[in-house]
Order: C-alpha cells, then structure tokens, then sequence
C-alpha cells in the first residue's frame, strides 16, 4: 500500500501555490498515465493535486486566428471539436490514432503532452533505468530495444515520446502557456519537450511547479494538405513505431512550403528544418519526398532490434508526404476507432 495525501485544487492559482507547499506532489488530470504509474511503484507521490476539475475545458478562437484549447480538454472532444475536424484535421486524425476511445474520454490536453516514455524497462523496477533512477544505467542500451529511439539519443537513454497527438502540435507549431511559482510564460512546442542528454530524468523543460494550462494553434491548419500516418503492430491501442504528420502548401504541382514531424523516433517529437527546406520549390513527387527522408534521417541509428526503424522511418515519410500532396490523408475513421 502506497500511501499519499490527495488535495483538489479550486483554481490554477491554488495549484500552483499546493505543489509549491511541499515536495514530492504531483497534479492529476485524467489519471490515465500516473496511476498506471504508481501502481507500477514507478512515480511514489507523496501528494496528488487533483486539477480535473478546474475550468479548462474550453476550445476556443484567439484574436490571432488561432484556436486556445484548455489544459483539461479531454482528448475525444478536442478530437471531435468541429473548428479542429474543419481547419486542424491532422490534429484529429493523430488523436484518434492514439490509444482507446475510453481512455481519449478521461485523458487530458495537458495530461498527453506530460505522459512518460513507454519504455518497458523504465515500468520495471528491478531493472536499471536512468530516467526512472538517475546514474543507474539504461537496461535498454544493450536489451531489448524495438520500440526505442534511432534519433536524437544518448548513452545514458534510447527512449521514445510516445504520445501521437503531441506529433501533430509539433508540425502544427503549437504554443505551450503555463503558470508557475514566478508566473505566467508561453514555450514553443519544439522548446517543451527535451533530448535524454545526460539528465534523461527530466522529459521537459517545464520549471519545478509550474501547470499546464493551454495548448494554442497557429492560423495555419494545414487542412487542405496533410496526413498523420501511424505505423503499429496493432491497429488500435497500441503505441508507435513511426509516425508522420505532414502539413504542405502546393502551387499547382509544386512545394510552396511542408512541414513534417516524426513520433516514435526520438525522446520528443522529431523535426528536421533541413529536411522540410529541402521540399521548398520541388515537385510534389517521390523523389523529392525520398530526398528529404534522407536528410532527416542522415545521422539515424539503430541499436539492434530497433535497426529496422530506419527504413520504415523513410518509407513512412515518404507515404505520409504523399498522402498530404495529394490530399487523400490517413483517415482514422470512426467506424475504425470505435
Ligand atoms: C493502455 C494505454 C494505451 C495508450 N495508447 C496511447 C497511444 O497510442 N498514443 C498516445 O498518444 N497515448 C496513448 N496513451 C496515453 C494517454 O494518451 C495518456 O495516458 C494521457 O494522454 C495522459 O493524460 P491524463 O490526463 O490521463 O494524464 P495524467 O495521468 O493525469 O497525468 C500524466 C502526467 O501529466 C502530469 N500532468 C497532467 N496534467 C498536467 C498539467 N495540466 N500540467 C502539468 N502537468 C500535468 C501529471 O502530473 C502526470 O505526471 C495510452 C494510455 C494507455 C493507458
Ligand atoms: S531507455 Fe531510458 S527509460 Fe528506457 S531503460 Fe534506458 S534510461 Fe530507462
């Protein structure tokens, strides 16, 4: 039996200033990742702030043009929100890819963005593992690592993000707002997550305390030309092996400009300027796409079992930009999810 002390917030002021009253607490939101967690005995929070309640729930437009979603937007509604079906469908579509439509109920905007790797060793206690247990080793390194990272790595962790909708807010370039012990800031989304480095215990780069309390769009949707192709060895509930969100603008046959980011490969959401600049000008055609896979994937590396991910990384960027090109996306169709 763990023991633990649980509190509710009554606003994000209260929040913020419970976690700051004493060590070892952690917000709540859906629960659908921390209580997994610590009936693994993986996270041992002395104290729960439960935010669930809080009135972060709604999805609306910002005077910019964009779309300001609440922290505690579960994911179903987000997913099913007609402004993001209309103008963000990749956002959508990378959503309903991820997980089971009882857990997109109760999981949160913000709970997504702070869910932990998936990495088996990090749930299994008795195994070293650095970000569970800083400076105990990395079972992963030379075990088994099919799921692991081929990207952005390190020696002291090979561990995957694995969360999908956080892939499309990456290529959308997302804004993350928090509120903290020394206020309110605002984190592009490619500055919120980190590498592994050296302190592969830290996954963001949030300040002690602080909450999440929105994720804001950009205007550009991407909604004419785009995909989110998610490759799985099941075909629901079941995390990434490489995923691609594409967004693109054509004029006529040709790239005005494309973006696309990768799930499944690195400790975050993995984008590559080169790559994308690369498509600037081209013609929309596989040889352009296969180009830019190569530059994306120039300094990929596997660790045995997970050698495998190059390849399919480069065909899936390829696909994925053909799908977004010629407007027929990557449907995840409700019929298919449910
Ligand atoms: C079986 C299973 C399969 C899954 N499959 C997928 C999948 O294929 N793709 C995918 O993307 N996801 C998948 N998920 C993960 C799921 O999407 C996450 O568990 C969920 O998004 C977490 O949201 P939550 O609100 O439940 O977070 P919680 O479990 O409540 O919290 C998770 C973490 O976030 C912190 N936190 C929560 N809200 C905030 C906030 N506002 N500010 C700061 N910190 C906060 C908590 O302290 C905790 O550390 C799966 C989960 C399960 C259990
Ligand atoms: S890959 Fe990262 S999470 Fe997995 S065992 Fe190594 S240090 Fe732990």
């Amino acid at each position: 039996m763990i023991r633990f002390q649980y509190e509710r917030a009554a606003d994000v002021a209260d929040a913020v200033r419970r976690m700051a009253a004493g060590p070892a607490a952690k917000f709540i939101a859906g629960g659908t990742n921390l209580i997994d967690l610590m009936r693994e005995d993986v996270e041992r929070p002395a104290r729960l702030i439960d935010i669930s309640r809080l009135p972060l729930t709604a999805v609306e437009e910002t005077p910019a043009g964009g779309l300001m979603i609440g922290a505690l937007v579960p994911n179903s509604d987000l997913a099913y929100h007609p402004l993001v079906e209309r103008r963000y469908p990749v956002l959508s579509s990378a959503i309903l890819a991820g997980a089971s439509q009882q857990l997109r109920n109760m999981a949160s905007t913000g709970g997504n963005l702070l869910q932990r790797t998936r990495c088996g060793y990090f749930y299994d206690t008795v195994m070293p593992c650095n970000k569970r247990a800083p400076g105990s080793g990395c079972a992963a390194l030379h075990g088994f690592n099919r799921m692991h990272a081929i990207l952005g790595a390190s020696e002291s962790c090979i561990a995957t993000h694995p969360s999908d909708m956080c892939v499309a807010l990456a290529m959308l370039e997302a804004k993350v707002h928090v509120t903290g012990p020394a206020g309110e800031r605002t984190i592009p989304f490619a500055d919120f997550h980190r590498l592994p480095g050296d302190t592969p215990e830290r996954d963001t780069n949030l300040d002690p305390g602080e909450m999440v309390t929105a994720v804001e769009l950009p205007t550009q949707g991407f909604a004419a030309h785009h995909s989110y192709l998610k490759i799985r060895d099941r075909l629901s509930y079941a995390f990434a092996l490489v995923s691609v969100a594409v967004g693109m603008e054509l004029e006529g046959d040709r790239i005005a400009h494309a973006r696309f980011a990768l799930g499944g490969v690195a400790h975050k959401p993995w984008r590559d300027p080169e790559a994308e600049a690369s498509l600037a000008g081209r013609t929309a055609d596989e040889t352009a796409f296969g180009e830019a896979a190569d530059l994306l994937l120039r300094d990929a590396k596997g660790h045995g079992h997970n050698d495998f991910k190059i390849g399919l990384a480069r065909r899936a960027i390829v696909r994925a930009l053909t799908q977004a090109a010629q407007g027929t996306p990557q449907i995840q169709s409700r019929k298919q999810i449910r």
